[in-house]
Parts: structure tokens; sequence; C-alpha cells
């Protein structure tokens, strides 16, 4: 299979362009951990402005921001759409970051693909087999998140769908499962990290906001990920999490943000 470590035993190396880094490149899976951060949602030029600042100083390359939102519930805020895509991109004019949002249709991947610089696959649309067939079809990275309930090899068998309509530009993502458990949102599997390192040659990111539901222990799950191999993290970020318009429990606050980075660099250095 594409996907397999058997196929192509050498990772696979993801090169985004970002304006903030010395090289203008950002690798991913490559030697570095790569910081993705910002907030869940984009909600305002402010709100994302702000973030996106605290974020780059403290060491995020890459910004995340949702403008098209998958909601559990339907009266939840779906996202400002293509508006918060024109402010993702004027953050990145300012700040020099590219890009990761997530786009959800099949008929939203070339307007999502003009402002994107990294398209996410969310963990609802794992096997929306239409939507990985059109994001396959094109070349932009996609970050396909791990269904909630997909085991790896459905997961992997995901990333095949791209693969195989010619994008070889995939990353995963690791961001919870759903268990008995209801301490915390989702059940941060840290044990798929090295298993897909095993199998396949695909980087592999964490998200350990959607993977807890809960800020306490974002930074200890971040930590957990880079011992255990991880190529990046993706983590929001909002200046104010409690006026939050979604997600808001597990958005860190940029004071822990910044506390957390230089604990990521000194466990991505012992690694
Ligand atoms: C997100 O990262 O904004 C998101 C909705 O994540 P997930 O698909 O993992 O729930």
């Amino acid at each position: 299979k594409l996907a397999s470590r058997e196929f192509h035993p050498e990772n696979t190396v993801i090169e985004i362009s970002a304006a903030c880094v010395d090289s203008g490149t950002v690798k991913i899976g490559g030697e570095d951990v790569v910081m993705m951060a910002g907030p869940c949602t984009v909600e305002t030029e402010a709100q994302l402005m702000t973030a996106a600042q605290a974020v780059r100083e403290a060491g995020a390359v890459i910004l995340r921001g949702g403008a098209f939102k998958p909601s559990t519930s339907p009266y939840g805020f779906r996202g400002m759409g293509e508006e918060g895509l024109k402010l993702l991109t004027k953050a990145r004019d300012e700040f020099g970051m590219a890009i990761v949002t997530e786009v959800l249709t099949p008929a939203d991947v070339a307007l999502v693909s003009e402002y994107a610089d990294i398209l996410q696959i969310g963990t609802r649309n794992m096997q929306n087999y239409m939507l990985l067939d059109e994001v396959g079809r094109g070349s932009k990275p996609i970050m396909l998140k791990r269904g909630m309930s997909a085991t790896l090899e459905e997961w992997l068998l995901a990333a095949e769908y791209i693969l195989a309509q010619g994008n070889p530009h995939v990353m995963l993502c690791e961001r919870g499962i759903r268990t008995f458990e209801k301490a915390t949102r989702n059940t941060m599997d840290i044990s798929a990290i090295p298993l897909v390192k095993k199998l396949s040659h695909l980087p592999i990111i964490a998200d350990p906001s959607q993977g807890t539901g809960r800020r306490d222990i974002v930074g200890a799950m971040s930590l957990a990920a880079i011992a255990s191999g991880v190529d990046g993290l993706l983590i929001e970020v909002h200046p104010n999490p409690e006026e939050a318009l979604k997600d808001g429990a597990q958005s860190l606050r940029i004071e822990q943000f910044q506390d957390l980075m230089p604990q990521a660099v000194m466990v991505a250095q012992a690694c």
C-alpha cells in the first residue's frame, strides 16, 4: 500500500513555505517538531491577530484556525466561512506563518485551497471518501485527522484514498478517540504515534486540545506526544478562552502556551 513503510521505507517530508523561518520552508516529518497553534475557530480579526502574534512570538510557525467548522450541535457556531479565510491570510501576511484550516465538503476544496497552505480533514470526515478523493486530486498538503472511532488500519486506508489519487503530501493527526472515559472529551491515543511511525512513512501530528478537551492537561499530553516521536503539534490557543465561541475549555491561554514552548523544545532535544 502507498501509505505503508514497506512500500516507502524513508520518512516522507512535507515542505511548506513560511516566511517566518530563515530558510523560508518548514519541513514536516524532518528533524524538528513543528508547532502549529492558534484559535480553534476564527471569530474576529482582533482575536485572530492577537492569537497569531502571540503564538508566533512563542515559536509556532503554522497558524491554525477554523473558518468552516463542523459542529456537534447544529446550533453551535459554524465559522465565518470565506471571511475567516481572508483573515487567516491577513495573519499570514503580517506574521509570515503558514496556515492550516479545515475543509468540510468536496465543493469547498477549490475555495479553501486558494487560501490555505495545509488543508485539514477533520475527524468527522475521515471516511468521507468523496472529500478524500477530491483533496487527493489536488497538490495541497493534507492533514488527515483520525476518525474518533477509527482503528489505525481504517485511518491509514483513508490516507490511502488521498495518495491513490496522486497527492503524496499527506500527514496524519492523532486527535483522541472515543472510549468509555468521561473525564476527558476524548482519549488521546499516545500509542498510535510510535505505531503509525512503524507502519507508515507519513508524518504524524498530535492534537492534544481535541485529544483531551481540557486545557489543564494539554501541556502534559503535548510533552508525551513529543517523547513518543511526533512530527508536530496542533494546539488551540485563545486570548480569552472564557469568551471563546467554540472549545474554550480546551484552549490554552497565551501565557500557558508561552510556558509550554520552552518545555517542548527541551523534550524534543532530549529525544
Ligand atoms: C479542529 O481541529 O478544529 C477540529 C474540529 O478537530 P477534530 O476534527 O479533531 O474534532
